[in-house]
């Protein structure tokens, strides 16, 4: 199994660790050429979206991904890469890829609770650790299946190929979300 990290700015590297833990090659996303070789899979990591999407665009990226996605490519997207997806963003009016049926809200714990760290349970996943760092949540579904809730707030979402994480489970020592991700495809 060959996954694609996008390793434009953010935690890839955690990614890749956790991917080859479990038994997946890795290659990292930088550039257009990176994209032509065939790829099972595709990590969207965590960072500040603003910049991720920016440079999505400058380094003509944007479309060829957004195409896979929609294709059905399987993502796996933290965080950040939460927000990439949204077709809808509460506090922000910019959208970039757009293509799951969910509204995020950024930076939605506010400064005192930025980041902070809990345990809960995963639909199809199980009880795991949960690492929240200046997270989105998601504030509404209109399509995306909810597979996780932290005080009554959405954190985890799926709509067929694309899995949505509003916490970073490659700072966890558990791999079960990527062993999800990867029986997944
Ligand atoms: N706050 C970041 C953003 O809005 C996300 C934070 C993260 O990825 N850890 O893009």
């Amino acid at each position: 199994m060959v996954i694609g990290v996008l390793a434009l700015q953010g935690d890839f590297i955690e990614h890749e660790k956790k991917l080859r833990e479990c038994g997946a090659e890795v290659f990292e996303i930088r550039q257009r050429c990176d994209i032509e070789r065939d790829f099972d899979g595709l990590v969207l990591p965590g960072g500040e979206s603003t910049v991720i999407g920016k440079l999505l665009h400058e380094l003509d990226l944007f479309e060829s991904l957004r195409n896979k996605i929609i294709a059905g490519m399987p993502v796996l997207a933290t965080c950040a890469g939460m927000i990439l997806l949204a077709k809808r963003i509460e506090n922000d009016n910019k959208v970039h890829f757009g293509t799951m049926k969910m509204t995020v809200r950024r930076n939605a714990y506010g400064r005192q609770l930025g980041s902070f760290r809990t345990q809960s349970e995963m639909k199809g996943v199980g009880n795991i650790p949960m690492t929240f760092i200046r997270a989105p949540y998601i504030s509404e579904t209109n399509g995306a299946e909810i597979l996780a809730e932290v005080d009554g707030k959405a954190v985890a979402a799926r709509e067929g190929n694309q899995i949505a994480l509003a916490f970073h489970p490659e700072l966890d020592e558990c791999n079960m979300v990527y062993d999800y991700f990867l029986k997944s495809i």
